[in-house]
Order: C-alpha cells, then sequence, then structure tokens
C-alpha cells in the first residue's frame, strides 16, 4: 500500500480545503474523485471526493488533523488571532497553524 484515503468530502471545495491543510503541514495529500462531481443531489456517496495521504506513514497524524477539522468550532468558520504568535487563523481550525498555540476559549 503506497496511499491512504484519510478524508470522505461532502464537496470538492471541503476536499481542498483539508488536502490543502495536511500539505501545509507536510503531509503530501491529494483529492481524489473530484472529477467525477459535478450532479449535486443525484450522485451515490461513492463518487464523494476523497482525500489520500500519499505516505502511510503519515496517516496517525493525518487523521488527527482531520478530526479536528470535522469537530470544527461551536460557533463556527469565524477566524481568530493567535495569542502565542499574534497570526490570523482560519476558524476550522482549533490550534494554530504556524505555533500551534490551541485555540483561545470564545468566552475568554
Ligand atoms: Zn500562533
Amino acid at each position: 500500500m503506497t496511499a491512504r484515503e484519510v478524508y470522505l468530502a461532502a464537496d470538492p471545495v471541503n476536499a481542498e480545503i483539508v488536502k490543502d491543510m495536511l500539505v501545509d503541514r507536510g503531509i503530501p495529500a491529494h483529492v481524489r474523485r473530484q472529477h467525477l462531481w459535478g450532479g449535486m443531489g443525484e450522485l451515490p456517496a461513492n463518487v464523494y471526493p476523497q482525500v489520500w495521504i500519499d505516505n502511510p506513514a503519515d496517516f496517525e497524524r493525518a487523521r488527527a488533523l482531520v478530526t479536528a477539522f470535522e469537530r470544527g468550532p461551536v460557533e463556527g468558520g469565524r477566524a481568530w488571532h493567535c495569542p502565542g504568535c499574534g497570526e490570523t487563523v482560519e476558524g476550522q481550525f482549533n490550534a494554530c497553524w504556524h505555533c500551534q498555540h490551541p485555540r483561545p476559549h470564545p468566552c475568554t
């Protein structure tokens, strides 16, 4: 086995977001089956785009990132500023992409 699926996306945009997230963190990944997209509402579930990693050794780390992505912020997608390094972090991430600082609690 040379590649492994880590994420089944709801749509190609989601697949690209997850793939970019993995690549940004040094995990080579690619999207499969996005070319089959186009008949929304008529397609069976088995044509949803998939994100694959190229190296199975990255699987555990990739799954952890995907899980964090799927959990997402409760309040939905608002970008936040990292208290650790000041970077702007996209709302779907629960830790800073730059310094790994965890997302501050929304109530603090
Ligand atoms: Zn940071």
